[in-house]
């Protein structure tokens, strides 16, 4: 990608590169068009969509991937807020009233301890009945800094892209 010269879909040579994800994408400064490899520009489009409906470009392409999996049905979702200092996280609760999906939630946080940079944990919610809340510990305070809330939407990007890949796995529960 780094000897990019032309853009895919109108040839024009003036491209933009961005890191995202510890990948370069080319963006073509004429029609948008994104180049790069499949996972990150999945991940753009996924926050081009959030964006048109008004979400956060942070927390949605974890929240639909929660909201898709079997037995889970999506509450709400916030990608944090620097203003209220507000930390991101995701409400679910299971459809299904089996525990299935948070036994597999719940291994990949184990798996990832050592690469999400906050400590994450899934909290039985009051909020909504049956709810669980997908959040970071010690979060339940305003005040957060943006250093903070920043390595927590790191968190949410890593935790969308590895699931993914878990759920391939065999120890990934199926129904
Ligand atoms: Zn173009």
């Amino acid at each position: 990608m780094a000897d990019l010269d032309a853009c895919d879909a109108c040839g024009n040579h003036v491209l933009e590169a961005r890191r995202v994800l510890d990948a370069t994408v080319h963006e073509c400064e004429l029609c948008g068009h994104l180049h790069g490899p499949a996972e990150v520009l999945e991940l753009l489009e996924l926050q081009r969509e959030a964006e048109a409906l008004g979400c956060s470009e942070f927390s949605f392409p974890l929240a639909r991937f929660l909201d898709r999996l079997p037995g889970v049905k999506l509450l709400g979702d916030s990608g944090g807020n620097e203003k209220l200092g507000t930390m991101p996280y995701l409400a679910f609760e299971l459809s299904d009233h089996r525990t299935w999906q948070l036994e597999n939630l719940g291994q990949a946080l184990r798996l990832m301890r050592g690469e999400l940079e906050r400590d994450w944990m899934i909290e039985f919610s009051f909020e909504y009945q049956l709810g669980f809340e997908l959040r970071t510990r010690g979060d339940g305070k305003a005040g957060h800094t943006q250093v903070e809330i920043d390595a927590a939407r790191r968190d949410l990007l890593r935790l969308w892209r590895r699931l993914q890949g878990y759920q391939t796995l065999s120890w990934w529960k199926r129904a």
